[in-house]
């Protein structure tokens, strides 16, 4: 029988990162799976960090190195690969990569992640990170007394459209139906603020821009009439794809694919933990996917000292 450790963590965006650096601290024997060998997931694509505490204008991926090169002072394992299977054999947590290796562990921190879902619309694309943005608090400084456009309905978008509001000059919503998901609370807030225009049963049809956004190419759904929009920045908050295709058959997911874990990242499989954008949260950020990692060891620690 291959020898079990006492953990696994899979993922090595923040939440992993983290996780590994309390876990090496804690000397429990572990190793980190990531399917990059470029650690900190999502993000080393983004091009300014600047609400991660201590380092303001950070680039991602030098956050994520920085998170990498701690867990390497501490020694941590990385194995590169991609899960390919999860199982959960009398307690003991299976875990094959596509290489077809296995490895067993008491316990495992799921720590795979999110996507933000794409438009999947012209210029989209290219001018990602040129004005184009999936998370407004991440990079909503920057606009400040320009005009930007969220797109989607939901909690994400209206909440969203309540804090660049406050900071832009202008705020446009554009809303593929003509009520939104988000909460009445919320709707009430945005709906009373003066640089808000809400744009019902419209859906985006083409980014414009040459190295950064100028303009909208937007289309009423009912109508057909089409319209350009001069904008700064577009903030798409039209939901998240969770990376959790390979575990929601062994542990609780929500509709929506997140895996069912509160703050203490326990998911319904003792001794199995979510942890970070994967599970399910309010605020999907670099340092509540941090805290996770810190918060999960604890539990993790709790479960080992329980067997
Ligand atoms: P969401 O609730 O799934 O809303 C996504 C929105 O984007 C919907 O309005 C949807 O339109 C729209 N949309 C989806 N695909 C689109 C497309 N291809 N083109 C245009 N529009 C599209 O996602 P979310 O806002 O990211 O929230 C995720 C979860 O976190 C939700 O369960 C939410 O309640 C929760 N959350 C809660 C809080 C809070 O309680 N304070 C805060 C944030 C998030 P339709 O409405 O037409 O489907």
């Amino acid at each position: 029988m291959d020898k079990i450790l006492d953990l696994i963590i899979i993922g090595s965006g923040p939440a992993g990162l983290a996780a590994a650096i309390y876990a090496g601290r804690a000397e429990l024997d572990t190793i980190i799976i990531e399917k990059s060998p470029i650690s900190g997931g999502q993000i080393i694509n983004t091009y300014e960090v600047d609400n991660y505490p201590g380092i303001p204008g950070i680039s991602g991926f030098d956050l994520g190195t920085k998170f990498r090169e701690h867990c390497d002072r501490l020694e941590m394992e990385f194995i590169t690969g991609e899960v390919i299977k999860f199982e959960v054999k009398d307690g003991i947590k299976v875990v094959t990569l596509d290489d077809e290796k296995v490895y067993r562990s008491k316990a495992v921190i799921i720590a795979t992640g999110s996507n933000p879902r794409k438009l999947n619309v012209v210029g989209e694309e290219k001018l990602s990170g040129m004005g184009v943005s999936y998370c407004a608090t991440c990079d909503g400084a920057f606009f400040k007394n320009r005009t930007t456009a969220v797109v989607g309905g939901g909690d994400v978008a209206v909440e969203d459209a309540i804090f660049l509001a406050r900071l832009c000059k202008k705020v446009y919503v554009i809303h593929r139906r003509d009520e939104f998901r988000a909460a009445k609370s919320l709707t009430t807030k945005l709906t009373a603020m003066e640089n808000v225009e809400i744009i019902w049963d419209t859906k985006v049809e083409e980014i414009i821009g040459d190295t950064q956004v100028e303009q909208l190419r937007i289309k009423n759904l009912k109508t057909k009439e089409e319209k350009i929009l001069d904008v700064d920045g577009t903030f798409i908050a039209i939901g998240y794809n969770p990376s959790s295709e390979v575990y929601k058959d062994v542990v609780e997911v929500d509709l929506g694919g997140f895996i069912v874990a509160g703050e203490n990242c326990e998911t319904n499989i003792p001794g199995v933990f979510a942890a970070g954008d994967i599970r399910t949260k309010d605020l999907r950020q670099i340092i509540t996917a941090a805290s996770d990692g810190a918060n999960a060891i604890t539990a993790v620690e709790r479960y080992l000292n329980s067997l």
